[in-house]
């Protein structure tokens, strides 16, 4: 099949420009579905979640770069879903003054201490976790608190990875939380060009500064391509 005018190679399938290009996300997330769509939009994009991915058995997340996870992901569930294009994520944070932890931790981070299971009974983890990440920055000035939160996107279609993209933001972690929104580290995550941690940002702004905004963003023209 030649590639006309109106068409464009993508995953190795053909579709017309006039089409519906259709992907599925491999998450549970109201929130990351809301944000992938958001962004898919503009490009005349739809996501929808995975059928019924709340039945299928998450699998292990022990790679050691958020690439790694991901492409795990993105593989394991395109198998239930064939012929379809999947994406899946993963993200987290990395301070500076820690080496770049929590990093692929961020989720377990207070688990990984020993302090709570991961997620903890009454759903607190977010809450043991920006404790540790505070009591391990005790001494550190505010200057040295340097962080950012990455996200890597990866497609998969039938087992096999198709794109990889990635989005940083870059921030502060502050000594104390501030904000009530977002979810996470966001309350002690500080947007010096905006004077406001994440967790005191709207989700339409979250969308156009965070990482996960701006992996979609790098990812939606390789799918174009
Ligand atoms: P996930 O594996 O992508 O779901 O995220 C791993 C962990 O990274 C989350 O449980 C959070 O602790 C942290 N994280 C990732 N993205 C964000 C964010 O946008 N805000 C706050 N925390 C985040």
């Amino acid at each position: 099949m030649g590639e006309g005018p109106d068409e464009k190679r993508a995953c190795g399938c053909y579709y017309t420009l006039n089409m519906a290009f259709r992907l599925l996300a491999a998450t549970t997330s109201q929130g990351k579905l809301r944000d992938f769509r958001a962004a898919a939009k503009a490009y005349s994009i739809f996501i929808d979640p995975l059928p019924a991915v709340e039945l299928v058995p998450a699998p292990e997340e022990e790679g050691e770069t958020f690439v790694a996870n991901a492409t795990t992901k993105a593989m394991y569930y395109s198998r239930f879903a064939p012929s379809q294009l999947i994406i899946a994520d993963d993200s987290g944070l990395e301070v500076d003054a820690l080496g770049g932890a929590p990093g692929v931790r961020s989720a377990r981070f207070a688990a990984d201490s020993g302090l709570t299971d991961s997620p903890d009974a009454n759903d607190n983890t977010d809450v043991w976790n920006n404790m540790v990440l505070l009591q391990r920055m005790t001494t550190v000035p505010l200057a040295e608190r340097t962080a950012r939160y990455r996200c890597v996107l990866v497609t998969a279609l039938d087992g096999v990875a198709m794109h990889t993209a990635e989005g940083t933001v870059e921030g502060l972690i502050l000594e104390a939380p501030r904000g009530t929104g977002g979810f996470g580290y966001d309350p002690l995550f500080y947007l010096p060009q905006l004077d406001r941690t994440m967790a005191e940002i709207d989700l339409d702004t979250k969308l156009t500064v965070s990482h996960r905004g701006r992996a979609i963003e790098a990812l939606l023209p390789l799918l174009l391509k």
